[in-house]
């Protein structure tokens, strides 16, 4: 017979390690998801994201993120969807974020820089300094194109070019160029600094391309990944796998601590994770960009759920990448 794992929660294991629950502990970055919209259908997105989808944050909301910078000292604003470029007012969030001398960071899928009607994006990019985070799971072309769809490699390695044409990636260059990887399947990522190591060795003998850093990000097992998880029953044996690679020592670096994270309705979330499952910010607290508050924000309890062992696995994962210094 089969033994059934038996999952402990997220605080519970928390609790097992003398770790205090999860608390924010300041805001630096407003990580916000412009929408579904996206050119892509990628098998592992855990936004749902296609061509199909229409909800998109609107102009006002977009008003109300800007407001909340130029009323705080937030330094980073991190657009994300779908693929954020696709939203009428991304462009205008841009200017308007880098003129109150913000960073800003573009959540990019590199197919969109190559696509029909975005032909002058690289080049606004690259004149308001957006640094660019750009998936590429891979640098072979089938793998890249079995987990985001046929031709996408050939066209991410286009628009990698061009984006190295205008100064992203090159040294002495303040445009930034990071790539990520995220593994094709139910495992954690190898070390982040050796497997940068073989992109940047590999994408530049094959193709002379440039990049400044790379991050690995772990699947979470939440949407599109956690059905096909499901689907091919491999849901209790990855969850396993993540439970028993819990890492304490990735607590501190955790992005929900800094982070807050805003969807196209304006709802705030502890984190993308989390407003992927619906899972806002405690009640507590202000639950739309409209009533933000820096300091009630600043200090909130986080909301956990089985996913969180998708960022506290191995090294760690988050939006900036691992966590944790290689042990070896
Ligand atoms: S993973 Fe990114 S590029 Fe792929 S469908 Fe989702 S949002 Fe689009
Ligand atoms: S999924 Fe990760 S970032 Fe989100 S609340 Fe859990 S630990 Fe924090």
């Amino acid at each position: 017979m089969t033994e059934i794992y038996q999952l402990p929660s997220f605080d519970e294991m928390l609790a097992e390690h003398h770790i205090a629950t999860l608390h924010s502990s300041n805001i630096r970055v407003l990580q916000i998801n412009v929408g579904k919209l996206c050119n892509q259908t990628c098998r592992h997105c855990h936004v749902d994201a296609g061509p199909s989808r229409r909800e998109i944050m609107s102009h006002k909301v977009a008003e109300s993120v800007i407001d909340v910078l130029r009323r705080s000292d937030i330094s980073t604003l991190d657009i994300t969807g779908g693929a954020p470029e696709m939203n009428p007012s991304f462009r205008w969030m841009v200017q308007e974020a880098r003129q109150l001398g913000r960073q800003v960071i573009d959540r990019c899928n590199l197919t969109i820089l190559v696509a029909n009607g975005f032909e002058d994006l690289p080049e606004f990019l690259a004149e308001h300094q957006v640094e660019i985070v750009a998936s590429l799971p891979c640098y072979l072309e089938e793998n890249v194109d079995a987990q985001r769809g046929q031709f996408v490699f050939h066209r991410s390695i286009e628009a990698l070019k061009r984006l190295n044409g205008l100064g992203y990636g090159q040294p002495d260059s303040p445009l930034t160029l990071t790539l990520v990887f995220n593994p094709l399947g139910p495992k954690l990522p190898p070390d982040q600094l050796k497997l940068e190591d073989a992109y940047r060795r590999e994408l530049r003998i094959r193709y002379g391309i440039e990049f400044n850093r790379l991050f690995t990000i772990t699947n979470m097992p939440i949407n599109r990944f956690l059905f096909d998880l499901r689907e091919s029953q491999q849901y209790e044996s990855y969850m396993q796998t993540l439970v028993e690679a819990f890492n304490p020592a990735t607590m501190d670096g955790l992005m929900c601590r800094t982070t807050l994270s805003v969807d196209w309705q304006g709802n705030l979330y502890d984190c993308d994770f989390n407003q992927m499952l619906a899972m806002p910010v405690t009640d507590q607290m202000p639950r739309n960009i409209t009533d933000f508050d820096l300091t009630t924000l600043s200090n909130r309890r986080i909301v956990t759920g089985p996913h969180c062992f998708g960022c506290t696995a191995g090294a760690g994962s988050s939006c900036q990448g691992s966590l944790q210094p290689p042990t070896n």
